[in-house]
């Protein structure tokens, strides 16, 4: 194919490589460890609705019945919720909504990479705040460059991937009052923050947009459900770009279901990856020469002497972890907090335990 003819603003970019995971333990895309169909409410819910859903006709456009129970689980109205096919659909529908080609898009860094790929490649501008010392986001700078630059879009990603760093919802608020123009927060990870959405934050700060997921705590990543809130303009704005019938029907259901066991499923799911959480940064921060940073998401972000080495010290434990070669995130792996048995394993190899050598 002849490169020209791509639209100029895709040329250089580079994919978001997803790699083909070969290890049977699987920690690289802070995915749950448990799977909805363990619970026998939702397994019996779900099938028993699935038989009578009419595959011949196309799902609800606007996804009405989830959007209801996703705005009771959020504390938000059903016109403050736009559902989509997972978080990552949400962001590219902000970004096709507001930005124009030149337009500054404000992110820090580092941070979650679709941002930064979906603004490029509608030729944004994209500007980032660097973190201080330990990945540790100085809300004061990111405020006051909001104020100064006035980014068309600014990306909070909270708690922050790949660092598990929180900024308190005073921080966020701080920042909405800064800007003229949308801010995201997105809150991925929120259930394991122990903070409250910024969804409450909404009645007085119309700019901002909330986008959560069920591919986390709910663990639907295999489902694609994501959702924005927003105020009910901005939700009438974002669907301006979306393609009628974006989120399949099982999904939709599949998302009612999950949602209406709320309670049940988040109580065995995210007590249990916080403790495995604090556990796990407690034990591999004993270990001479890591690192592993406070983190309020259900994955940690670990710093060691030799990142190729222990690299291939997990492939060889049969472990798929996030690993990051270059800039400030050299020497530095992601691991998802899943089991204990998992995390026991995990300090066995990061200390270099019999997979090491
Ligand atoms: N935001 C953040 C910060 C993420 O880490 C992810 C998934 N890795 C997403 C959004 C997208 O999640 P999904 O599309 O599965 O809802």
């Amino acid at each position: 194919m002849n490169n020209r003819w791509l639209r100029d603003t895709i040329r250089n970019l580079e994919p978001y490589a997803v790699p083909v995971v070969r290890e049977s333990i699987v920690i690289n895309a802070n995915e749950s460890p448990y799977n909805i169909f363990d619970f026998p409410a939702v397994r019996a819910e779900f099938f028993s609705r699935l038989r009578s859903l009419a595959s011949n006709r196309y799902p609800d456009p606007m996804a009405q019945e989830l959007c209801a129970v996703l705005a009771a689980y959020a504390g938000a109205a059903p016109d403050q919720i736009l559902a989509g096919n997972g978080g990552d659909e949400i962001i590219g529908l902000v970004l096709h909504t507001f930005v124009n080609p030149g337009d500054d898009v404000l992110i820090h860094s580092p941070t979650f990479d679709v941002y930064g790929i979906v603004a490029a490649s509608l030729g944004a501008n994209v500007c980032a705040v660097p973190d201080d010392h330990d990945f540790q986001r100085n809300a004061d700078v990111f405020r006051k460059t909001v104020h100064a630059m006035q980014p068309k879009v600014t990306f909070i990603c909270n708690p922050n991937n790949p660092t598990g760093h929180l900024w308190p919802l005073e921080d966020i608020a701080a920042i909405a009052a800064a800007s003229d123009n949308p801010v995201v927060v997105d809150e991925a990870y929120v259930e394991f923050s122990g903070q409250d959405s910024a969804v409450s934050l909404l009645k007085k700060h119309d700019n901002l947009i909330i986008i959560r997921t069920l591919s986390k705590a709910f663990g639907l990543a295999g489902f694609r459900i994501g959702y924005a809130v927003a105020g009910k303009r901005v939700i009438n704005a974002l669907t301006l770009t979306k393609e009628a019938y974006n989120l399949n029907s099982v999904s939709q259901l599949m998302g009612i279901v999950a949602v209406g066991h709320s309670e049940e499923i988040l109580r065995q799911t995210v007590p249990t990856v916080v403790a495995n959480r604090t556990y796990l940064t407690a034990e591999l921060n004993r270990l001479e020469g890591i690192r592993a940073y406070d983190s309020a998401a259900n994955f940690i972000l670990v710093k060691v002497p030799d990142g190729p080495a222990v690299t291939a010290a997990l492939k060889r434990a049969d472990i798929c972890a996030r690993v990051y070669g270059d800039g400030v995130l050299a020497d530095c792996i992601r691991i998802s907090v899943t089991t204990r048995e998992v995390a026991e394993l995990l300090i066995t190899v990061f200390s270099g335990g019999k997979h090491y050598a």
